[in-house]
């Protein structure tokens, strides 16, 4: 599976996308698009690999991971995949904008399939496992691929540090239980790709990431 990278928004998100190769299938994981330069670079990346858009992935329903969905489902069809826990907060994105003072056009968008614990989605040949990770926001989820030794963690943990737990939904205990008893129990070289930020590796946070200690 390959692996894009598109970092957006004033809160510097990472959109990524997964792809199988040229002219195959895709998936966007939390779409932080915040104008139509950063909604135009996406579309012209799936147009340039001829790449079929079969989903949207959400980690969690922060506005600046979900900001761009409605964009990708307007222009695409595709289903939203989400957890139950994070959708009100989600259908409240004005609210989350102007709580963080931004003013950006917003397109709506429905979670259409909700995801628990345990789910598996596929993409192309691969199987994209649902943990849920619950801390940051009541619904936090991760995209685990086990195959491809990689997660795509939201905003649960940081290169070194964690999510924030002050924001709707968020509880220090519970978020440090999920990263120990989710996360830290993967393969050491699982490489995780969080929402803000670069990549690490489960072996380096568990050694090194003082919140673990
Ligand atoms: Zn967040």
């Amino acid at each position: 599976m390959k692996i894009s990278k598109f970092t957006v928004n004033p809160f510097g998100e990472n959109t990524f996308i997964l792809w199988t190769g040229e002219g195959g299938e895709a998936a966007v994981i939390d779409p932080g698009m915040s104008n139509s330069r950063e909604c135009e670079a996406l579309k012209r990346f799936l147009e340039d690999n001829r790449l079929t858009l079969k989903m949207v992935l959400l980690t969690h329903e922060h506005v600046d991971h979900i900001m761009g969905t409605g964009f990708l489902t307007e222009e695409y069809g595709c289903p939203v995949y989400g957890h139950a826990g994070d959708i009100v907060m989600g259908q409240k994105s004005d609210v989350q904008l102007r709580a963080f003072n931004l003013q950006c056009e917003m397109k709506p968008f429905a979670v259409t399939d909700e995801v628990t614990d345990g789910s598996v989605i596929e993409l192309g040949d691969e199987k994209i496992e649902v943990l849920h990770t619950p801390g940051h926001s009541m619904g936090g989820v991760v995209y685990y691929m086990p195959e491809s030794g990689c997660a795509f963690v939201g905003d649960t943990i940081f290169q070194m540090s964690i999510g924030r737990t002050d924001l709707a939904g968020g509880d220090y205990d519970t978020l440090i239980n999920s990263i120990r008893m989710k996360l830290m129990v993967l393969p050491e070289e699982t490489v995780l790709y969080p929402g803000h930020g670069g990549a690490t590796t489960v072996g380096d946070e568990r050694q090194y990431n003082p919140f673990l200690k």
